[in-house]
């Protein structure tokens, strides 16, 4: 993008900064709020943090990242102790502003030592004397050096702040509060701008949606505060639209990892890799006007909506944004989807029957299965749809044909809001012969009821009876997600057996492996996902995906 060419930005008069964008907005034929917005303070960049423990590895990280990080984070308290002694000539490594960090495992970082090995590996890094004062022989205006130090609120050392004032290197004052979410935002901002010329950053667990909320709501009063640079940052799964949408809260920073750490540390549902956040969210171009669309449920930070939507968004030249946001309640989701001004919502388990109540309107597929997948923001209110009746429909049709519907037997698997789009559709397309099994059987009768169907409990006393029902096995329950899960541990696969999961991550379920090997034709959910993505997508935009 034009505005990273101009780096450093900061130094450049407002006009300069303005002619520069407008040139890429006739370019790109974006509209020119984005602008007006990117004039309201600096894009937020995009930070790596190199996590390697040497310095050569953490070089290499930085090169395989270059395209899609804007600055790297070296994170010190991950090195080997022998590469202490060659810090200073990192930046040298490094084409690319990097922030020097030592975090102690307190903060959520790996540095066991004590404060005054801390300052002394600061010190060394920013070539101080004992002084204070830069060495005479290697000044910092010498060599390249770091251009920002973070520091934590409680490691106050003046000499080494002066000195990194007088040479220009930014001070990153931060704050980590790694097992408790912060209380009162505003009330750390002010106790932190007792750090006058310091970037305030504040990290906080975040326990819910609505801890991630109280940072949006706080936005303009941390700013408020010191130089008025802040980054605020929700930590933890619930935490996670908190980077996605850095830019509206005026954050200058979002921290990412390499996939290779997130993958590594199973870090997939809290972090986000630089590459992703660039290609598939289309970082740069979030900003004010930015519509915003969200996936709604308990657990859905690695689901593939985001990966199908802002897909359609790209390819429409869309200003539009879809965030996976994991919450406690439907109710929490929506609050904060109304505080966000997000225009619509995919909803996943277990709010597809629970979100219903807080909805003005539902159309008549959803109120037919009982569940909602799908809420729109209108002039009257949120109105809910289901798109899983389309993309189970869809994709059913491609595993098994109408006729062999219609004659034999067919077992439906759990009884949430995904298994009551599969009843309406086995009964809209004929299927007679169908029951649906359920751990808990209550909820099987109360589904088989409305369609006409048996109801059986999940267990292995009725496996007889599953068998009676096995031509056709659709698997509808939470029960595969996760390793070892396999709800039907205890069937016996003859290999005549159709099974379709509707789970599509992973993308051969314990269950479907067991069925394919008993010599089963198998189906897992990904071309639901799919079909039903596209329907939404069109109830979103008004566009056709296809
Ligand atoms: P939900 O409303 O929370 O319902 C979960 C169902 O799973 C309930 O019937 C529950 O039984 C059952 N269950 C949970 N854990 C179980 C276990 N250990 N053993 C047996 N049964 C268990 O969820 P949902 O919205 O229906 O979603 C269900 C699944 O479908 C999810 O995995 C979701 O990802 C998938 N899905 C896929 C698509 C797609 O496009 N491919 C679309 C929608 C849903 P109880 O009643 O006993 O609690």
């Amino acid at each position: 993008m034009h505005y990273k060419l101009i780096e450093p930005a900061e130094q450049l008069q407002k006009n300069e900064y303005f002619y520069s964008d407008i040139r890429f907005c006739e370019d790109n034929l974006l509209s020119l709020s984005y602008y007006f917005c990117i004039l309201r303070g600096m894009p937020t960049k995009v930070c790596l943090a190199l996590t390697e423990k040497t310095l050569l590895k953490n070089a290499e990280l930085a090169e395989k990242y270059k395209n899609e990080a804007d600055i790297f984070e070296l994170r010190a308290d991950f090195l080997n102790e022998e590469e202490f002694s060659h810090l200073r000539r990192f930046p040298e490594m490094i084409g690319k502003p990097l922030i020097f960090t030592v975090r102690r495992k307190i903060d959520g970082g790996e540095f066991a030592g004590s404060e005054e090995d801390r300052a002394l590996i600061f010190a060394g890094t920013f070539c101080l004397n004992e002084g204070g004062m830069f060495h005479e022989t290697e000044r910092a205006s010498d060599i390249k050096t770091f251009a920002y130090a973070d520091l934590e609120s409680g490691f106050v050392i003046p000499p080494l702040e002066s000195a990194l004032k007088n040479s220009n290197i930014k001070i990153i004052r931060s704050i980590h509060s790694i097992e408790n979410p912060i209380k009162n935002i505003s009330l750390t901002a002010k106790e932190l701008s007792q750090f006058s010329h310091h970037i305030i950053k504040i990290a906080g667990i975040s326990n819910s949606l609505q801890d991630t909320a109280k940072l949006f709501k706080n936005t303009d009063k941390v700013k408020k505060y010191g130089t008025g640079k802040i980054i605020l940052i929700g930590m933890g799964k619930y935490g996670f639209a908190s980077r996605v949408l850095s830019p509206l809260l005026d954050s200058e920073i979002v921290y990412t990892f390499c996939r290779e750490k997130i993958e590594a540390d199973n870090l997939q549902a809290q972090m986000i890799d630089p590459v992703t956040l660039q290609k598939i969210y289309r970082f740069s171009k979030i900003c004010g006007k930015t519509k915003i669309f969200g996936l709604l449920g308990a657990n859905v930070n690695t689901s593939s909506s985001p990966f199908l939507h802002n897909s359609g968004y790209e390819r429409f030249k869309m200003n539009c944004v879809y965030v996976p946001l994991c919450a406690v309640s439907a109710e929490e989701g929506l609050a904060f989807a109304d505080l966000l001004g997000i225009c619509g919502l995919s909803v996943t388990a277990p709010f597809k029957t629970s979100v219903i109540k807080h909805l003005s309107g539902i159309s008549p597929k959803a109120k037919n299965a009982g569940a909602v997948n799908t809420v729109l923001k209108t002039d009257g209110g949120l109105e809910g749809f289901n798109t899983d009746i389309y993309g189970f429909e869809k994709s059913l049709l491609e595993f098994v044909s109408k006729e062999e519907l219609q004659n034999c037997g067919a077992a439906l698997i759990g009884a949430g809001g995904a298994a009551k789009a599969c009843a309406c559709v086995l009964k809209k397309l004929g299927a007679k012969n169908v029951a649906v099994f359920n751990r808990t059987k209550k909820k099987a009768d109360s589904l088989a009821a409305s369609f006409g169907f048996a109801a059986e409990e999940l267990s292995q006393k009725n496996s007889p009876l599953l068998k009676k029902y096995s031509s056709l096995i659709i698997q509808a329950s939470s029960s595969g997600m996760c390793k070892g899960e396999n709800p039907l541990a205890f069937f016996d696969f003859g290999g005549h057996e159709k099974v379709f999961d509707l789970i599509y991550n992973p993308d051969k379920t314990e269950l479907l492996k067991k069925a394919e090997k008993a010599g089963c034709k198998i189906c897992n959910g990904y071309n639901m996902l799919k079909y039903q993505a596209y329907k939404q997508f069109e109830i979103f935009t008004g566009r056709s995906y296809e």
